[in-house]
């Protein structure tokens, strides 16, 4: 038997159809129908039957060491929260969630924390994927939306890949762009990247752009189309405001090709094509993803970015638009409910007018926040400080994601009540664990996950949860109800979950002020069978648009009072964490190409390890043998923050001066490889995200005699 659900590797949203047998998925292949990947899948997809099984496992609950009944378990969350918020307020409670959630989970956690808590700290390692984005857009356009889609990558005659190895981190969106470019001679890909990476197999034109100096790049781009006079005038006056400014910041730096090279460590003649390329395609896409957005100036690089397509009016129609790509499968289903520390419900930020009140009747909530809460950084150091006293992390691993991770350690060390959900039973997270809450995985977990195009796919349960395992929306549920709140969490199926979600989406909608773009209020009257049927469909979807939206602002009409778009001035800056004579090599850290996050789970598949089978560092030759280093040996990475020891990779696809080591690696497997621990808390401070593509390290061989 096939059974129809997504993969949950990564933000493009796979179609999977898997192959029951007996009780078992004996195989998995891409879903033909399914449009984001119209049958393809890459090795990390394709090896997902390969990771299932009982095998490391969480089965059973826990409480302070013992394993328990899931009604004892349940009533000491309970009274444990319901302690530090009588004694300390809502505000000493926290929770850090994952993208790895589904939908439901996510607004049930959500509602619990905000509505009933009354703790506004709920944030998500979505933080570190793709928050710069969202604050980009909402300052562009109003609203957290992604204009374009898949489609438009394949219908463009110029893609600029900025930031992102798509090879790697979002493969089935190479293939596709790949068979487009070999059925369109006219398309033309020009990719920027600091390192040499597999995207650059399918680059017309490449940009070794040194670290940090997109937005510079882009500000020059800005100058030149006016200079050009490729500036869409008509466009500029009817939908959008800020030109004259954004313009202005360019300009404040200097503007020549001469000077724009140098500044990004660029051939002059290649910028200047590239410069060309852009002014003058109307269907243009620019993709751009963790490489722009992990940064302390992140959201003012994805404006400068954002200027270049308003500027030319290359938005809003097929083929053209800044195209934010989440790393995560249900990063942008988090920011739909409200899961960000900044938000409060369905695409509502605290200060959006009528919102609180709204939220408030429609979820009847007692306890709700009147101020954003802390983002995840800040969130960590205030556990650390003793102001938060209970955590409450759910499917994610911060001791080895989040920057300055020796950090972390000393704060969950530190805090009172660490609760932790969790699928696998051997995260290095799960050490500091109070409580541990056995939560089911993928295979087994029922509900919805928005990919990268807004489109809302559904990820089915097809196999039994081992043991005690329990579903994460479930378990938030009855946590409630040992709390008191009963009637406002009598979830029985995701489903019930789903159509409130859709409900709030509409509900004083269109009463007055700006209509809210994220809308899915024509979803909620689903019953189960249509729940369960329910195929991929993109945001908004409403009456007027019952079968989803591809594309948005294609009347030029924005999410913001006056109905036009925003050019935002950007004065570039520098990255914050600057090398010096201690610290003289740059470090970039990313993904590899068949490893998921902390490897929890990617790890269980033998052949995935076969591509890159422990933690490594990529090093340029002249820059190893300054340093004593040689390809194969082992190095110790170290600076203020923390060290990581990795096989050293001699490797001309480094700029001089960068390294670059995966995100994958932790205790469990090498016992240093965490490349987290090299990186300063430092964030954008706008959005929050931190700054994980340029840290200062220094490298020396290591002697394991
Ligand atoms: Fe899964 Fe992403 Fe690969 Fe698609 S591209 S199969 S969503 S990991």
């Amino acid at each position: 038997m096939q059974q129809h659900t997504t993969c949950p590797y990564c933000g493009v949203g796979c179609g999977v159809a898997a192959t029951i047998e007996n009780g078992v998925m004996t195989g998995v292949e891409g879903d033909r129908a399914h449009p984001a990947n119209y049958g393809r899948l890459c090795v990390k997809g394709s090896a997902l039957h390969e990771t299932l099984g009982d095998r490391g496992r969480l089965l059973a609950p826990r409480v302070d060491g013992r394993e328990v009944s899931w009604d004892d378990a349940l009533d000491q969350v309970a009274t444990r929260l319901a302690a530090v918020r009588d004694e300390h307020g809502g505000q000493a409670i926290a929770g850090y969630l994952s993208g790895q959630l589904l939908t439901e989970d996510y607004y049930a956690a959500n509602k619990l924390f905000k509505g009933f808590l009354g703790s506004p700290h709920l944030d998500t390692n979505s933080r570190l994927c793709m928050a710069s984005a969202v604050a980009g857009y909402k300052r562009a356009f109003g609203a957290d939306a992604v204009p374009c889609n898949y489609e438009d990558l394949e219908e463009a005659e110029l893609v600029v890949l900025v930031g992102s190895n798509l090879a790697w981190n979002h493969p089935v969106l190479f293939q596709r762009l790949r068979t487009a470019k070999q059925r369109n001679p006219l398309m033309r890909v020009v990719v920027i990247d600091p390192r040499v990476t597999d995207t650059c197999e399918i680059a017309d034109l490449y940009l070794p752009i040194a670290p940090g100096s997109d937005a510079r790049l882009f500000n020059g781009l800005l100058a030149f189309m006016a200079d050009k006079g490729r500036h869409d005038t008509r466009y500029l006056r009817r939908h959008t405001r800020g030109v004259e400014e954004a313009l202005a910041a360019a300009r404040a730096e200097d503007t020549s090709l001469a000077a724009l090279a140098e500044a990004c460590d660029v051939d002059a003649e290649a910028l200047e094509t590239f410069y060309y390329w852009f002014a003058s395609q109307l269907h243009v896409v620019t993709l751009y993803s963790q490489g722009i957005n992990q940064s302390t100036s992140g959201t003012d690089k994805c404006n400068a970015i954002i200027n270049c397509h308003l500027a030319g009016g290359k938005l809003g129609l097929p083929g053209a638009g800044p195209f934010s790509i989440t790393g995560q499968p249900n990063a942008m289903g988090g920011r739909e409910v409200g899961g960000l520390a900044n938000q409060l419900a369905a695409h509502m930020d605290y200060h959006t007018p009528g919102a609180q009140a709204l939220v408030k009747a429609f979820w009847d909530a007692p306890h709700l926040p009147e101020e954003p809460g802390l983002k995840a950084v800040e969130l960590f150091a205030a556990v650390e400080r003793g102001e938060i006293r209970a955590l409450w992390i759910m499917a994610t691993n911060p001791v080895v994601s989040l920057p300055d991770a020796d950090q972390v350690k000393r704060a969950l060390a530190a805090c009172p009540l660490v609760i932790v959900s969790e699928c696998m039973a051997d995260t290095d997270t799960l050490a500091y664990a109070d409580i541990v809450l056995p939560a089911t995985s993928w295979s087994e977990k029922d509900g919805t996950v928005t990919n990268s195009e807004r489109r809302i796919s559904r990820q089915r349960g097809m196999l039994p949860p081992p043991g005690e395992a329990r579903h994460d929306w479930w378990i938030i549920a009855q946590v409630a109800k040992y709390l008191g709140y009963e009637e406002a969490f009598e979830y029985r199926h995701p489903r019930d979950i789903f159509v409130e979600h859709a409900r709030l989406s509409g509900y004083g909608n269109h009463a007055g002020g700006i209509p809210r773009l994220f809308d899915i209020s024509a979803l909620s009257d689903l019953d189960r069978n249509a729940y369960d049927a329910l195929v991929p469909l993109q945001w908004p979807v409403t009456a007027e648009a019952p079968q989803g939206t591809a594309r948005l602002f294609e009347t030029g009409r924005f999410a913001t009072p006056d109905g036009l778009a925003r050019l935002v001035p950007v004065r570039p800056a520098l990255p914050e964490q600057a090398v010096e004579a201690r610290y003289p090599l740059c470090l970039n850290s990313g993904r590899v190409r068949d490893q998921w996050h902390t490897m929890t789970r990617t790890a269980r598949a033998p052949r995935l390890l076969n591509h890159r089978a422990e933690p490594y560092v990529d090093i340029h030759p002249q820059d190893a043998r300054a340093h004593a280093l040689v390809d194969g040996g082992l190095a110790r990475v170290f600076n203020r923050w923390g060290e990581a020891r990795v096989r050293v990779r001699v490797a001309t696809s480094q700029r001089r001066g960068d390294v670059f080591i995966p995100i994958h690696w932790n205790a469990q497997f090498t016992g240093a490889g965490r490349v987290g621990t090299l990186f300063a808390p430092l964030t954008d401070p706008l959005s929050g995200q931190p700054e994980t593509k340029h840290g200062a390290v220094a490298c020396e061989p290591l002697d394991v005699a």
